[in-house]
């Protein structure tokens, strides 16, 4: 039986938490996957009870477990713990252990919500990016790193590095995302200035081979951040490094409008992680008013990479595009003339339009 980890986490974690596991339950009765679900406590919450972020027994179920939902973690009262015993150490712990080394972030537009955007209608309308971002390795692992003293005052050091198998299977991961899509990878790296994304646009040239049936381009990240900007429908499938992801998923996310309405997962090779990319949002938390839709579409990014399922992925979706096209809304992303609902009313509204 497929186990899937909970890591329900902080804040508003567990509220989005309960309604991607009441999507996940549905389509299950639906298709008999036959999910078991385990909590594994993770964050300020686990903190509370056990002393760590991160306690060996819910490691250990994110290990043995097919896939992993994660909430989020993190808020105020734990703000002032020591570095090691703070909620997000549980995040980077997870990663690590897991060796989570592929960031996808789609940045899909509901129609519905064109004019939340801050850009105009016509220049974000239809847009659907996938950023494949590097996550284990570049600039923020590289070593030598730190503050040293030199010559009278000081000198920050951080080493952008990337070994040739640690960009063939991030560009792996880009090509197959692809073939699922529209067949189009952009690579984006500074290969102009940087000698190790001169090797990334060598490596991602040479795993191209194997996959002719997808188009690809490159593009050096200061033209990227700018045409993401003005004319970013022309994207499909973006991979690039780890900062250079940080950054340019950030601001294709923002094309769509609310941190409310973004999913995102982590893979390694076996496993993947799933997660709504907002954080615990304590200053909501408890109030029962928080969007869902971005967990609920982790849970679908679920269904497509751990469980081979797509087609049951693009259910979840089109049923969340149905509730939005009917004028439903979270508080988040609420405009006149809409009707506003509370998280359990609209995870309900999407359960319902799914059956
Ligand atoms: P945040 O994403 O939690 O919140 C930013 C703003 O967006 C807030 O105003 C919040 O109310 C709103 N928001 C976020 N998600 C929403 C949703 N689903 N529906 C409606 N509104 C939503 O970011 P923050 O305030 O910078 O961080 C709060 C805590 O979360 C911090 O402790 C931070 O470290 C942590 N954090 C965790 C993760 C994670 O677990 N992956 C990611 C980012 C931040």
């Amino acid at each position: 039986m497929p186990l899937i980890a909970l890591c329900a986490g902080d804040g508003i974690g567990p509220e989005v938490t309960e309604e991607a596991v009441k999507i996940l339950k549905l389509i299950d009765g639906k298709r008999n996957f036959g999910f078991e679900f385990v909590d594994a406590p993770v964050g300020g919450s686990a903190y509370d009870r056990f002393g760590v972020p991160l306690p060996p027994e819910s490691l250990e179920i994110a290990k043995k477990a097919d896939a992993i939902f994660l909430g989020a973690v993190g808020g105020p009262k734990w703000e002032k713990l020591e570095f090691s015993l703070r909620p997000e150490r549980a995040l980077l712990a997870l990663r690590s252990e897991l060796g989570l080394f592929a960031n996808l972030r789609p940045a899909a537009l509901f129609g519905p919500l064109v004019d939340a955007s801050t850009l105009k209608r016509e220049v974000v309308e239809g847009i659907d990016i996938l950023v494949v971002r590097e996550l284990t390795g570049g600039i923020y692992f590289g070593q030598p790193r730190g503050v040293e003293d030199y010559e009278g005052g000081k000198r920050g050091v951080n080493t952008l590095v990337y070994t040739t198998p640690e960009i063939e299977r991030i560009a792996r991961v880009a090509f197959e995302a692809a073939r699922k899509r529209k067949g189009k990878v952009c690579s984006v790296d500074k290969a102009n200035v940087l000698e190790s994304t001169e090797l990334w646009r060598e490596v991602v040239t040479g795993v191209h081979k194997d996959y002719g049936d997808v188009e690809l381009s490159h593009m050096y990240v200061d033209n990227a951040a700018m045409q993401l900007i003005r004319n970013p429908r022309q994207f499909d499938v973006i991979v690039t490094t780890n900062m250079f992801g940080d950054i340019l998923s950030d601001a294709a996310a923002m094309l769509t409008g609310s941190i409310g309405m973004l999913p995102s997962a982590s893979l390694s090779g076996t496993k993947g992680m799933y997660e709504p990319v907002h954080g615990s949002a304590p200053d909501i938390a408890g109030q029962g008013i928080a969007n869902p839709i971005a967990a609920i579409l982790s849970a679908a990014m679920m269904l497509t990479y751990s469980f081979n399922a797509p087609d049951a992925a693009m259910d979840i979706e089109k049923s969340v595009a149905a509730v939005l096209d009917k004028g439903y809304r979270c508080a988040d992303i609420y405009t006149d003339g809409t009707t506003k609902l509370s998280t359990s009313e609209m995870g309900g509204m999407v359960a319902k339009e799914l059956e």
